[in-house]
């Protein structure tokens, strides 16, 4: 922690109205205790505790901060060690090491409803920064064991070091951020760039361009459970070879493992490694074969679009996917992270390995023109719908209607009512959302990209989906 950053802060804020007679800006408050115990000569410990708590009223601001919207900052840096050596010999010691750190800091807004707005003539605009407010939770363990050892002329050294991060974030852009040229156009209701945010309305995608090609809302904040291991061992030797003339000898070997997200939130697959990526357009259907093994990865470039999706066996078109089959097993109504899909022999086609939106729907269908005419009236009887989409694209590997079963929505939220009622509302799915499924034998994957413009499930605007394969790793 910068402890000098809060008190400049406070000063460049708030236009020399705030003063000290109101009550500090910044409070810190650290406590600190050691116990050392030497057992005998050949055996010393040590436990220290570190406390150290900081609030800050104002926190880090932006220049709106002047017009009173300020990010309460609230940090916790709680820490402790446990340290014992132990002496074998008068020229062989093994120092033995535990630890522990958390980096507990949350900065919050005290307005957290107003979007964040600039302007970029210098107008001083208002809003906290989108990004808040954040949490970000740390949990650094480590151990740690060094084998000391004199030798004549050679001082040997050799240990382990292992550390465990755990993360766990909140990192909000549940808010918009709209910058516009000057205070006239924000008059006129017309930004000039949008980073992320709820979308009001006035958001044309000519005006959302130059941050963001996505004109739609995006309201969930970013939670993320991070892990990884950081894993060392290293050996040295100080070699005095004269009276003048030492040599330090030494090797070391480090492993920082990729972060895994502990919900299966995140993927590790690099998009730049991808075997097969392609842009299914709006309203059109896709179809490809993914082998055993492979990743497959379907990715909600613009958020809130449905992908009805089915799976076949790629050698036997007659074993497809089974909705009530792959319900029933895994006792629950969505499909998500850790979700196996099922085929009707009880097979599994793939699993589900990573999921940024969840509860993908798999009750509701597909859309068809005979069930828009029902829901919204007749004259939708001549709109574009996911039956033709799958109707088109099985034909292509010999497939009929008659091989069109219930499918999966991807990115389609349809909650169930206490009623027993299905409801088709606003997806949950932000930009960039994707869901990530390993094939566990050779599948063809269908995709309709919904076209359906009569009710939420692609936000009254169908757009893009992505797809991207990956080779087993
Ligand atoms: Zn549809």
């Amino acid at each position: 922690m910068n402890r000098s950053s809060a008190f400049l802060n406070q000063s460049v804020a708030l236009f020399g109205s705030q003063t000290q007679t109101l009550g500090n800006l910044f409070n810190g408050n650290e406590a600190e205790g050691k116990l050392d115990y030497n057992w005998n000569t050949n055996n010393r410990m040590f436990i220290e505790f570190n406390w150290d708590h900081n609030t800050d009223r104002f926190g880090p601001c932006s220049s709106n901060c002047a017009r009173g919207f300020s990010n309460p900052d609230n940090d916790y840096f709680p820490n402790a060690q446990f340290n014992f050596v132990h002496t074998f010999s008068p020229t062989i010691l093994n120092e033995f090491k535990l630890g522990y750190t958390q980096n507990n800091t949350q900065v919050g807004t005290n307005l957290p409803g107003v979007p964040f707005i600039a302007f970029t003539d210098s107008v001083t605009g208002f809003g906290s920064y989108n990004g808040y407010p954040q949490y970000f939770k740390d949990h650094e363990y480590s151990y740690g064991d060094m084998v000391s050892i004199s030798h004549g002329n050679h001082s040997f050294k050799a240990g382990v070091d292992v550390q465990r991060n755990l993360e766990n974030s909140l990192f909000s852009v549940a808010r918009g951020s709209y910058e516009f040229t000057d205070p006239l156009w924000f008059a006129a209701d017309t930004p000039e760039g949008q980073a992320a945010g709820v979308n009001p309305g006035f958001c044309t995608t000519l005006a959302c361009d130059q941050y963001s090609s996505n004109p739609q809302g995006v309201l969930s904040p970013s939670i993320r459970h991070w892990r990884n291991w950081e894993v060392g061992a290293y050996f040295q030797d100080d070699w005095k070879i004269t009276k003048r003339l030492t040599l330090n000898l030494g090797l070391r070997y480090d492993l920082l493992t990729w972060p895994t997200e502990a919900s299966n939130h995140q993927s590790n697959f690099d998009p730049a490694t991808a075997v097969y990526d392609h842009v299914i357009p709006a309203r059109t259907p896709w179809s490809g074969l993914v082998r055993k093994g492979q990743s497959i990865r379907i990715v909600d470039s613009f958020g809130q679009q449905s992908a009805d999706t089915l799976f076949y066996n790629a050698h036997n078109h007659a074993e497809r996917y089974d909705a009530q089959a792959t319900l029933a097993a895994q006792g629950s109504a969505y499909v998500t992270a850790g979700t196996t899909l099922l085929s009707n022999e009880g097979r599994a086609l793939a699993v589900v390995t990573a999921d940024t939106s969840g509860d993908h729907d798999t009750s509701a269908g597909a859309c068809s023109c005979e069930s828009n005419t029902v829901r919204f009236g007749h004259h939708t009887r001549y709109m574009h719908a996911c039956r033709e989409n799958f109707l088109v694209e099985v034909a292509r590997h010999g497939m009929d209607k008659r091989d069109i079963v219930a499918n999966i929505n991807f990115f389609m939220n349809v909650p169930v009512l206490p009623n027993g009622d299905l409801a088709i509302v606003d997806g949950l799915s932000k930009p960039g959302d994707y869901v990530e499924l390993r094939a566990e034998m050779d599948v063809l994957c269908v995709i309709s990209n919904c076209p359906q413009v009569n009710n939420p499930c692609n936000g009254f605007d169908p757009t893009d989906l992505r797809v991207l394969i990956w080779d087993a790793s």
